[in-house]
């Protein structure tokens, strides 16, 4: 390790520490990112690549949603990250969901949002819209990027463009300002800034709020292209019952009480549709949610059976074959989005602890800096 002193030093190349470190970087400052892999293998890497906006939670989450959008393109495009589809299309099959969606429609939030009639999706997209589709509310906000390549490309544009120094294979162990403790021997620096996903034990686990913190974890599958273009990420009817933004709306409560009727095993196994589509066609699948202190290596079969049965059910198709399954995981705190603390002076500690990190990310890391340098 060098004796040269950074400005900043960021634990986690996850999507929040690069957000941090891009935002710190944009301010001038000499920074140096740790992680303890050789290359980014976190939350940040096995989730959809979905930044979402329209349904988020209001209170906390809309906002810097429709930032880090923002944020995003203007990276993608400097940084050379191909957006590999723009807007969601959400499908409903129950009447319930409907009434959901024309709420939603009535508030703020739907700004550039259409609620499309069966015959309107059709004529946009025949492939999706079959005898079961009730409407479908069109959204142009959201973005997809292909998180494995996306993340290594962000780091090597932050590493290239503006001199931010990634340190990898160099678990952090403790910090005590200006010494950064790790295995491979001291880093310094002025501040520093703790983006260590879910691992919420090897720093500052007696922080107050720390232990309440578990996990969820994600069952999620690649299949092969099914022949025809998608006109956006697909969500459905369960997706309603996830997003704040939607579950919020009056209407929600009949459309939970129908599904936990209809389908009672979806709502325990947290399983909602998220259909996002790669540059080659092929369909980035999920998911699932089981909450638990401990992240178990078994994924279950039942729920990826569970998962391509509402693909069916959604898309009107059998699933297309499946090409890869992988296991996801973030940090888990109930209500409560992202967990913020100032363990010491120049010092701050950042989670994102509910499935909104691709979402918020870049919003946040503007926070940290914000208030670290303030
Ligand atoms: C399957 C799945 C699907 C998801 N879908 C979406 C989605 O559609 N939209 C959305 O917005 N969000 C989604 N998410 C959530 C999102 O991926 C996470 O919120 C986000 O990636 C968290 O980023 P992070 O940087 O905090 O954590 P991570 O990406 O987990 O990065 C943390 C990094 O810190 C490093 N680290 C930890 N401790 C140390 C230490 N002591 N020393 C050195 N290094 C350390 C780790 O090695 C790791 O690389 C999904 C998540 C999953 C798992």
């Amino acid at each position: 390790m060098s004796t040269q002193k950074y400005d900043l030093a960021i634990v986690g190349a996850g999507i929040l520490g690069l957000s941090a470190a891009l935002a710190a970087a944009k301010r001038g400052l000499k920074v140096v990112v740790l992680d303890r892999s050789s290359r980014a293998m976190g939350a940040s890497v096995r989730n959809f690549g979905f930044v979402t906006v329209t349904g988020q939670d209001r209170e906390h989450t809309w906002l810097r949603a429709r930032r880090s959008r923002e944020i995003w393109l203007e990276v993608a495009g400097a940084a050379g990250i191909p957006i590999a589809q723009t807007g969601a299309w959400i499908t409903t099959q129950r009447p319930e969901a409907t009434r959901v969606l024309e709420q939603f429609m009535a508030s703020d939030m739907s700004e550039g949002c259409e609620l499309l009639t069966q015959p309107e999706a059709k004529t946009r997209c025949p492939w999706l819209t079959h005898d079961h589709v009730g409407a479908v509310l069109w959204s142009p906000h959201e973005l997809r990027v292909e998180s494995v390549d996306a993340i290594p490309q962000l780091a090597r544009w932050l590493s290239a463009h503006y001199g931010v120094v990634f340190l990898w294979n160099t678990a952090v162990k403790s910090i005590d300002l200006p010494v950064v403790s790790t295995a491979q021997g001291p880093v310094l620096a002025e501040r520093a800034i703790v983006c260590p996903g879910e691992d919420t034990i090897s720093l500052y686990s007696d922080r107050p709020g720390m232990g309440a913190i578990s996990r969820c974890q994600l069952q999620m599958l690649r299949l092969d292209s099914p022949g025809y273009r998608l006109p956006g990420t697909v969500m459905s009817d369960l997706s309603l019952l996830r997003y704040g933004g939607f579950a919020m709306q009056p209407a929600a409560h009949a459309l939970r009480s129908r599904v936990s009727t209809e389908l009672p095993q979806f709502l325990d196994q947290g399983i909602h549709l998220i259909i996002a589509q790669s540059a080659d066609g092929s369909l980035v699948v999920g998911d699932s949610h089981r909450y638990d202190q401990a992240v178990s290596p078994f994924a279950q079969e039942s729920v990826d059976q569970m998962i391509l049965e509402e693909f069916g059910r959604v898309t009107g198709r059998p699933a297309p074959a499946v090409r890869e399954r992988w296991m996801g995981s973030y940090a888990y705190l109930a209500n409560t989005p992202v967990f913020m603390d100032s363990p010491a002076d120049n010092v701050r500690l950042a989670i994102v602890t509910s499935g909104i990190g691709a979402s918020t990310g870049f919003a946040i890391g503007e926070e940290l800096i914000s208030d670290l340098l303030s």
